[in-house]
């Protein structure tokens, strides 16, 4: 039996998976805590790939979804923030290791990959994928490859600055550093923190937000409107410049259903051309898209 090995690498789980090559059934999965430092960390990952294949009796290609920005040859010029422990040739030693090639991608890459393969984007040609949770990212898939470019940041759209912004709205500083910055208006982050800082009773999280909002609290309704509106002025810049076949949303903002029944006529009403073909669809398999694309980078057309 041929399988696909997959791990999502995270800065609190590991999670591994492997499914079967043909049918893209699930055989087996397991999670543990990220170990926090790096000897245990590297023994903790090549030894979930060997119990793995001990349990299903086969050798597998392995494929690894991490955060940050993994370089052309699987390098990191800088460890991930939430995993500052890493070595930069982290994915060269579990190669000598496992003593096989393995393949190495960011996770929102990741996301994308497993989308486009077996999930909300099979069988479309051009698919941009978003992830909105705490952060914001975003990774295009065309043919099944994931469009990667010159300089390795084809599709990273949260630290763009956000298109028909106010002063104001411009002048909010972003985690990385720089002002204005799309993941500023259009990240559960943020939505949180606008509520939040306006309200002496807290919401937990932005789904707790849209029922208040669907509830008629004036202050959801507002944050989250501001949310459609944003998040249609960010997608307009790809709709124009890609003008995919279908754009699929992840991570935990997109259980909103506003993205799917709100956005495309705000998209429309920027663009003010007339009725546009768009295709806003939720990700088919929530959180786990990153393991699962993680084991179809074997499949990705290279
Ligand atoms: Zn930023």
């Amino acid at each position: 039996m041929a399988i696909n090995i997959g791990l999502d690498i995270g800065g609190t789980k590991i999670e591994i998976i492997a499914l079967d090559s043909k049918s893209g059934k699930e055989l087996y999965r397991q999670r543990v805590n990220t170990p926090d430092n790096y000897p245990d960390f590297l023994s903790a990952v090549t030894r979930l790939v060997t119990e793995a294949e001990t349990a299903l009796q086969s050798t597998g290609s392995v494929g690894i979804s991490i955060p940050g920005i993994v370089n052309f040859d699987k390098t990191f010029s800088k460890a991930p923030a939430n995993l500052p422990f890493l070595r930069l040739d982290f994915a060269q030693e579990v190669e000598k290791i496992l003593n096989r090639e393995i393949r190495m991608e960011n996770d929102a890459r990741c996301f994308a990959l497993s989308e486009a393969i077996d999930g909300a984007a099979k069988g479309y040609e051009t698919a941009y994928c978003i992830i909105i949770g705490t952060g914001v990212g975003g990774s295009l898939v065309v043919n099944r490859k994931i469009i990667r470019g010159a300089n390795n940041i084809a599709g990273e759209w949260g630290h763009l600055p956000l298109p028909f912004a106010t002063e104001s709205e411009l002048s909010v500083q972003c985690g990385c550093g720089r002002m204005g910055c799309i993941e500023t208006q259009v990240s559960g982050k943020y939505l949180l923190k606008q509520y939040n800082d306006c309200t002496d009773k807290p919401a937990p999280s932005v789904g707790a937000i849209n029922q208040l909002a669907d509830k008629g609290d004036r202050l959801a309704q507002s944050v989250m409107n501001n949310f459609y509106q944003h998040l249609a002025a960010a997608l307009l810049n790809i709709v124009v410049i890609v003008d995919p076949d279908v754009i699929v949303v992840g991570g935990g903002c997109s259980r909103v259903e506003g993205i799917y029944t709100k956005v495309p006529a705000l998209i429309e009403n920027l663009w003010k051309r007339g009725k546009m073909n768009l295709n806003i669809k939720k990700a088919m398999h929530g959180d786990s898209s990153g393991v699962r694309g993680a084991a179809w980078l074997w499949k990705e057309k290279l």
